[in-house]
């Protein structure tokens, strides 16, 4: 199989320049690396929310799931559950997983779910053009906030750091290649793993120049991925003012039991896993 197997014949009906291509290339290169090395691809399952980057489930040709807005993750975090065996791959945007969405973030960061949560952060609203979300900055004049956003943003990696999340990464829409490299690292990671890409919005929010100018790759030796201190003060050196640089690459990486290791009826023993859904869909009846 190559990549170009991955995708659909469907209408692809992103703006021009919208980071998302960026994205969907990467995250297709990613999953034709992991099939190529023999993990099947019907065992791959793609969940997204709703918003501009939730049309990347028609774009993808395996299994995918459209869930409703901000509603995401815990589908994701469910299937998982309900079958151990699957790679899961949970694509939100910003609204998504950091408004609507947000307390389901967090309790999946607290249970180390073994998902791979990827965050389309555009920092707006782009489907419904324009509104503000959480991370949008301070003044930010979009159509909900003419006066500009009153506001600071959120830091969602310093909330999945505190939140319990094993691996926090952060890539960037137009660093293609690192970009790769976290979602392979995300998928390969052993519990719940947490990408933020920036991505570009042309049309409502390009924030293209800034970033250019700001971002930076973590190198070896700039960070010790295993120490909760390190990652916070790396974390929070992107405070959001204008000046301060932004950190590109893995922040955190940890190992703990998962949410579906220490799930009860998997610890009762999960090799009759289809026994126990229709005994319990029976018992519910
Ligand atoms: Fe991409 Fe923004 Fe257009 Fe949505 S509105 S497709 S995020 S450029
Ligand atoms: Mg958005």
């Amino acid at each position: 199989m190559n990549g170009s197997d991955l995708i659909s014949p469907a209408q692809n009906t992103w703006c021009p320049g919208c980071g998302n291509f960026g994205i969907q290339h990467m995250i297709k290169a990613a999953i034709a690396e992991i099939t190529g090395e023999g993990f099947p691809r019907e065992r791959i399952v793609m969940v997204t929310g709703i918003g501009c980057h939730g049309k990347i489930a028609d774009y993808f040709n395996i299994n995918t799931y459209y869930a409703i807005h901000g509603r995401a993750i815990p589908v994701a975090a469910g299937i998982k559950v309900a079958n151990p065996d699957l790679k899961v791959i949970c694509h939100v945007g910003d609204g998504d997983a950091y408004a609507e969405g947000l307390d389901h973030l967090v309790f999946a960061a607290k249970r180390n779910a073994d998902i791979t949560v990827i965050v389309h952060d555009n920092r707006v609203y782009g489907l419904t053009t324009g509104q503000y979300t959480p991370t949008s900055p301070a003044g930010f004049k979009g159509r909900s906030t003419p006066e500009g956003v009153p506001e600071h943003p959120i830091n969602p990696l310093e909330l999945m750091l505190a939140s319990g999340a094993t691996h926090i990464a952060r890539g960037y829409s137009r660093r293609l290649q690192p970009m790769k490299q976290a979602f392979l690292e995300g998928m390969r990671h052993r519990g719940f793993s947490f990408i933020e890409i920036l991505q570009i919005c042309a049309t409502y929010f390009n924030l293209t120049d800034y970033y250019n100018d700001h971002v930076y790759d973590l190198a070896e030796g700039d960070i010790d991925t295993g120490d909760y201190e390190s990652a916070l003060a790396t974390i929070r050196e992107w405070d959001y003012s204008a000046d301060a640089p932004i950190a590109l690459g893995t922040f955190y990486r940890v190992g703990r039991p998962t949410f579906e290791e220490n799930f009860p009826a998997r610890k009762e023993g999960m090799e009759d896993r289809e026994g126990l859904i229709r005994d319990f869909l029976q018992g519910h009846r």
